[in-house]
């Protein structure tokens, strides 16, 4: 839980607002916190933003709300739709800041792509969001913010939620895990852990603190390389928590039953796709209960890197499968529309229009 002093002085966004925060405000102004509750069922199911329509209220608690809350989405910029029915959110954040959005529906599920970074520190050599660096940490507030606005305009609602937009999620640690309370929450926006997965570049310390949270949230981890030397060279971040550190947490981590870790591995042509990659990868996940999504990478202009033929993919594809990993190809969702998470504001600071970063399908 992210623990903020108590600063009532000025009005706040109702939208990020972790339960905790307000049970918190709620015993500081002697107002018994069952009422949360109560609030929260106004706000989330029944959509409510308009603190005097909530009649089970007094009217004292009423306006004392509605002097210390707004509510306040982030602005909608732009919508891009794709063939394949997927849509594109730019989102305009309040200090002129762009993050977006994705939004893939399927036959069976809708699921949202979000971010939670504008950018990222993590330098990724494969990814063009590193390009931008870190902007900045998106809030609570932003992050839920991305799921409200979309929920509130499409016909059918979201049941899936990846967290594979800009930025590192555990790099922004304290506002993920509060947006994650509340989509989670039965008395907030009461989403299944089971439908939510988070995408994680590896930080192994805040994975550690991360399974503590009691949210049985499922995790997938960008591995992209089946050796040291390689992943050192694509993901800096491996420098610090190295390919065995991470595969030891993940053997470690304590998973409920029947769930599993999803790997992600994206596949560079002559550089992690080789035959000996496929069996270095199948000995370090030999007892790490997990799918395998692999990802052929997305080119983009400025970089070196290439996506495998398509029968490389099904090699290497098919020898994981051979080993017994449920291996899946990721395909393009969004091309057309270059639907990548993070790619428009990848794409206005390095001003590579046709470019396209990750793509991203449900895991
Ligand atoms: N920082 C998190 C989440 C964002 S990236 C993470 O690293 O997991 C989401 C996924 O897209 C990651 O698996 C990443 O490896 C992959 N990705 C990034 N750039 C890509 C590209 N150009 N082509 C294919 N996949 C890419």
């Amino acid at each position: 839980m992210n623990n903020k002093t108590l600063d009532t002085s000025r009005p706040q966004n109702f939208f990020g607002t972790s339960e905790a925060r307000l049970k918190e405000i709620f015993s500081n102004w002697k107002v018994e916190t069952y009422r949360v509750h109560q609030v929260f069922t106004w706000v989330y199911h029944y959509r409510c933003t308009n603190f005097s329509e909530m009649t089970n209220l007094s009217k004292s608690l009423r306006s004392r709300l509605a002097e210390n809350f707004y509510f306040s989405l982030p602005k909608i910029q732009h919508r891009t739709h794709s063939k394949d029915g997927s849509t594109k959110y730019s989102f305009e954040l309040d200090d002129g800041v762009i993050v977006e959005s994705v939004w893939m529906p399927s036959d069976s599920r809708n699921t949202l792509c979000l971010s939670t970074q504008a950018g990222c520190r993590l330098n990724c050599s494969f990814c063009l969001t590193a390009s931008l660096g870190l902007q900045r940490n998106l809030t609570t507030s932003e992050i839920i913010g991305q799921y409200l606005a979309v929920n509130g305009e499409q016909e059918n609602q979201i049941t899936n939620i990846v967290f594979m937009g800009m930025g590192e999620p555990l790099d922004n640690y304290g506002p993920v895990v509060d947006a994650l309370h509340l989509m989670t929450s039965p008395e907030a926006m009461k989403v299944s852990t089971r439908k939510i997965t988070v995408s994680t570049a590896g930080l192994v310390d805040k994975m550690k603190t991360f399974q503590k949270e009691n949210l049985a949230i499922n995790l997938a981890v960008s591995l992209n390389a089946s050796d040291n030397a390689t992943r050192d060279q694509l993901m800096p971040i491996n420098k610090k928590y190295p390919i065995e550190v991470l595969i030891d947490c993940l053997k470690k981590y304590p998973l409920k039953p029947r769930r599993r870790h999803t790997i992600e591995y994206v596949l560079l042509a002559d550089v992690n796709d080789s035959d000996e990659d496929a069996r270095r990868l199948a000995k370090w996940l030999r007892d790490v209960p997990c799918k395998i999504n692999l990802i052929p990478f997305n080119s983009f202009d400025s970089s070196e890197y290439r996506p495998p033929a398509e029968e490389r993919i099904l090699q290497f594809q098919n020898f994981l499968i051979e080993q017994n990993f449920s291996t899946f190809v990721r395909r393009n969702r969004a091309a057309d529309i270059l639907g990548a998470c993070g790619q428009l504001a990848a794409q206005s600071a390095v001003n590579t229009p046709g470019s396209s970063g990750a793509s991203f399908e449900n895991p």
